[in-house]
């Protein structure tokens, strides 16, 4: 399992193994000879990678739910349909996204043409998580080949079924002179991280975010980090409670709560808590059943590392719906905690599971005071018939997305961006935004060779500019 399949491990000059630099090296003369620029081969990528999600469509089921234990329903709208349409939009953009913007001039260059060009980086690394293993490979994926990018693909090696189709079926679509899937974990992806890269793409904790981020000043490398974190929902007290119930606990549940963008603790007062509860167990068993256990319509645990970590985080507060667990099937059952502590473990790190803590604030004020003194989250949810009370969480806090009365839906729509501030990230995509991302912006100013009658006035000696003076 080291380095891209059928490249052998070679020595360093320095004598350590490195499994990838005959990978590396392949790639960057593929970009140089500038197979990946023109719109067609571009083009032809993204075709090969919608065929590879059409005629896999079974396959890549059935390994997320390998993986995760994903229903049929969740694979589709957050994976499949949701990359195929990134895909789509991406073919049907490519045209226009590659065009020179012209630009305006003023009186500095009044004759000259002025221009950005977007240029592919070269060799961009892509690194992802396992909770959504399909999707966070291919929506970057798209943008880095519609940019002309050539690109190492590095998926989790936690989600293994997924990992293993997008080593051995992935490459059968693309054109292999350009594009590889590495594997590994910390180890290989650190060793990757050494050599000179021209973009890192990386999709993950902050705490390896930080990692990535260190070992890319090395290179003087650009990066995006897609990083997590606790994304707060607030719930006011004239909100219909099975409304809100319905919707906070499917954006929660969602993925057995292993989503980036969950909401991941409530926020509302002792009043709405007791109206929130009932709701919020009528909402589970609907979904669930009375022994969500066995639903086919809730995952499981990737690993026994995480179960173990969701398991302690049971422990705190007190349980008020679920709270069961079983450990040889990494269940955890629908919870919602309540009684929480700020200082306790479950506000302390991003939940990443099926656990909803409900925290007691007696007004929206005290809840914005809450949320400000906490890092800056990837997303942020308020719930309120007053658009006054949702405007006034959106205008005196900062999130990398925000919903007002909903979840994370815009995730679907490629006309926005996605993306983190602060501790939650750095940098953005989704639809064209993905493009400009993998693409240099680079400014072109061609000027006229003759007319420098024109152009002289600005030479020393400044004496007419130093008599206004
Ligand atoms: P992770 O940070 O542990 O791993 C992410 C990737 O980094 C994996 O490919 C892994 O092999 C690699 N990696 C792990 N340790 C490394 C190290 N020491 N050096 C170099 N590479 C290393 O994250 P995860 O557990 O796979 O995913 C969960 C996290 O990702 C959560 O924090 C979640 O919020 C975040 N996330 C963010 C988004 C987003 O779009 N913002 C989406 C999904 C997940």
């Amino acid at each position: 399992r080291r380095g891209s399949p059928g490249h052998p491990v070679q020595a360093t000059p320095s004598g350590r193994m490195d499994p990838f630099e005959d990978t590396l090296r392949r790639l960057r003369e593929a970009f140089n000879s500038g197979h990946t620029r023109p719109a067609e081969f571009r083009a032809a990528q993204l075709q090969g990678l919608g065929r590879f999600l059409q005629e896999n469509k079974q396959l890549l089921r059935d390994v997320l739910a390998q993986d995760l234990h994903k229903p049929a329903f969740e694979a589709d709208i957050s994976e499949l349909i949701l990359c195929q349409n990134e895909v789509d939009y991406a073919l049907k953009n490519l045209q226009a996204w590659m065009k020179d913007e012209p630009r305006s001039t003023n009186l500095v260059s009044p004759l000259d043409s002025v221009f950005i060009r977007k240029e592919p980086f070269g060799l961009v690394f892509i690194i992802a998580p396992w909770n959504y293993p399909l999707n966070l490979t291919l929506v970057p994926l798209v943008g880095a080949l519609a940019a002309g990018n050539c690109v190492v693909l590095k998926p989790s090696e936690i989600s293994q079924g997924t990992e293993k189709v997008l080593a051995e079926v992935l490459p059968q679509y693309l054109d292999q002179s350009c594009f590889a899937v590495v594997l590994g974990g910390p180890q290989e992806t650190g060793q990757l991280l050494e050599h000179e890269l021209d973009y890192i793409f990386f999709t993950g904790s902050p705490r390896v975010g930080k990692i990535v981020m260190t070992a890319a000043t090395k290179h003087l490398t650009p990066v995006t980090l897609e990083l997590g974190g606790k994304n707060p929902c607030y719930v006011d007290d004239n909100c219909d409670p099975q409304t809100v119930a319905n919707r906070v606990a499917w954006f929660r549940y969602f993925n057995t709560g292993q989503t980036c963008v969950a909401p991941d603790y409530v926020l509302c007062s002792p009043e709405m808590q007791e109206r929130l509860l009932p709701a919020l167990q009528s909402t589970i068993t609907r979904f669930y059943g009375d022994d969500p256990q066995s639903s086919p319509n809730l995952g499981r645990i990737i690993n026994q590392k995480q179960f173990q970590r969701l398991r302690t985080l049971l422990g705190c507060g007190r349980v008020a719906i679920g709270g069961q667990s079983n450990e040889s099937d990494r269940y955890i059952a629908p919870t919602v905690l309540v009684d929480v502590q700020e200082t306790e473990p479950v506000m302390q790190e991003e939940i990443f599971g099926p656990i909803l803590p409900i925290v007691n604030v007696q007004s929206v004020d005290e809840a914005i005071e809450f949320i400000n003194r906490r890092e800056k989250p990837l997303d942020l949810y308020a719930f309120s018939n007053s658009s006054q009370v949702v405007n006034q969480m959106l205008k005196r806090t900062s999130s990398g997305s925000f919903g007002g009365n909903e979840g994370f839906t815009y995730i679907s729509l490629p006309s926005v961006p996605f993306g983190g501030v602060g501790h939650s990230g750095m940098g953005r995509y989704h639809g064209k935004f993905t493009f400009d991302t993998f693409s240099h912006h680079r400014t072109c100013l061609l000027a006229p060779s003759g007319l420098e009658k024109l152009k002289e006035i600005r030479y020393p000696p400044y004496t007419d500019w130093n008599q206004q003076l």
